[in-house]
């Protein structure tokens, strides 16, 4: 591919951003397309210096897990499923208002608020709801108390934190970047082209993933409860309280009015709306991060739980924050056995072991695929059950066909 113009044609774009934030003649837009995500576009395409630095920046074309990003002492019963892991914890955010709106028990945010408030951290770069159209996201630099709790919460729409990365390079101190794993991915890509952004990251914190619903999907589900989504002043996807709602608050009202539904109902309808290439995702749980954060799927929530968060400790750099946050009294966790992490997310595992399958049925119509190594593909695909590995090849031969995956995107 000449350039990420062809990566997205193909339908391999994450949406990172680290594109545009990479693109030395600053030629590159993002644009939300309603119906797949957030893709860049390049002006004057014809002037592009053909540098290729964002093709060497894009995870949605080549991911590849090296050992370089392994340390000693892994869990080896995880490394196939979930990339290193030295450490497995459970708890939650200390501050209960951290802990009551964030997304499962606010370990994330609470973690960055250490790093910002006792290691000197300049702030966090991470995901925002747009004030103007709330189904929107944008990237911002979190800095107090206040817009770190504001920003808490899973937003199941599609968002770009890499393409701000230029706020952490220009930043007086290290910061905190928080994204998805295809962020992660696109973020530690574009650290190695860039050393003033390399010396700049303080530390990485991932969420896990199953992918992320288009725009398309929150006006639909508007749409489903009956909802004009100019009336819509706040939509949170879920938190305050654990897994929490779905929750919209209209503007234009003399006392403020809500609607809710259950996260299993909006996920449930929203999860329709992920585009292909998150199918196509071996990296569920942000295995570039140093610390990574998710939800412990592995036992039933009882209706008035406040929250608590998976944490996987990834690095020595994640190791060293998280028993720092722990002593400071940032958040409360006790080490968990790492065998709760399977049981966690049981649909990430299917995923990934779907996703050579995939492949092989995409190459098969000599369809572009994204290059992903080091993780394990074959081996997960082995371990899939013989009728899982039928549903999702052919599922997969079945969209090509119906959804003519076999030619490229015209225009977007
Ligand atoms: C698209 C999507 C899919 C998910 N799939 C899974 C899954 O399969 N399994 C699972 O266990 N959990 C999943 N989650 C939930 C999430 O990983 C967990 O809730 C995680 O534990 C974070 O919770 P927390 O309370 O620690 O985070 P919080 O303290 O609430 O912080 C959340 C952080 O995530 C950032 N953020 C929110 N939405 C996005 C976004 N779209 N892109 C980038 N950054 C964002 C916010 O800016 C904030 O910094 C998903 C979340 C999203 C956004
Ligand atoms: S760098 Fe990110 S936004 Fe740009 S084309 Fe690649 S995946 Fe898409
Ligand atoms: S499933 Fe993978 S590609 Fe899709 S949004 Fe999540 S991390 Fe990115």
């Amino acid at each position: 591919m000449k350039n990420i113009k062809e990566v997205v044609a193909w339908r391999l774009c994450v949406g990172c951003g680290a594109c545009k934030y990479i693109c030395p003649q600053s030629k590159i837009t993002l644009v939300n397309i309603v119906d797949q995500g957030i893709r860049p576009v390049i002006e004057e395409v014809e002037q592009c210096n053909s540098c290729t630095d964002c093709l060497k920046v894009c995870p949605g074309l080549e991911t590849i897990y090296s050992e370089a990003f392994s340390v000693h002492g892994f869990i080896p019963n995880l490394k196939a499923g979930f990339g290193t892991v030295i450490e497995v914890w459970e708890g939650y955010a200390a501050n209960k208002d951290i802990r009551y709106n964030g997304s499962s028990g606010g370990l994330a945010s609470a973690l960055a608020l250490y790093c910002i408030k006792e290691k000197g951290m300049h702030g966090a770069l991470h995901i925002a709801a747009s004030k103007d159209e709330p189904w929107r996201n944008e990237t911002v630099l979190s800095q107090t108390f206040s817009d770190i709790l504001a920003r808490t919460g899973s937003r199941y729409a599609p968002a770009s934190p890499c393409d701000s990365l230029m706020k952490i390079e220009a930043a007086p101190a290290p910061c905190v970047f928080i994204g998805k794993p295809c962020d992660v991915a696109g973020l530690r890509k574009a650290q190695m082209l860039r050393s003033a952004l390399n010396e700049n990251v303080g530390v990485a914190i991932g969420i896990f993933c199953a992918g992320t619903p288009s725009t398309m999907g929150t006006f639909e589900l508007l749409k489903h409860y009956k909802i004009d989504p100019k009336t819509v002043s706040e939509i949170r996807y879920r938190g305050k309280g654990w897994p929490g709602m779905f929750r919209v608050l209209l503007r234009g009202e003399t006392s403020p009015s809500f609607y809710e539904a259950s996260y299993r109902e909006s996920w449930g309808f929203l999860n329709n709306y992920r585009p292909y290439r998150c199918y196509l995702c071996p990296d569920g749980t942000s295995e570039f991060a140093d610390i990574s954060c998710g939800d412990p799927w592995y036992r039933e929530v009882s209706e008035d739980e406040l929250g608590f968060s998976l944490v996987l400790v990834r690095t020595e750099k994640g190791r060293e924050i998280v028993q720092g946050a722990l002593k400071a009294g940032y958040v409360v966790l006790k080490k968990s056995d790492p065998k709760i992490l399977q049981d966690s997310q049981k649909n990430l595992l299917l995923k990934r072991g779907a996703i050579w399958g995939r492949l092989m049925a995409m190459k098969m119509f000599g369809i572009p695929t994204p290059r992903l190594q080091g993780f394990s593909l074959f081996s997960n695909w082995c371990g899939l059950p013989a009728l899982d590995q039928i549903r999702s090849a052919l599922g997969t031969v079945r969209r090509i066909l119906t959804r003519k995956y076999f030619r490229p995107m015209k225009d977007y």
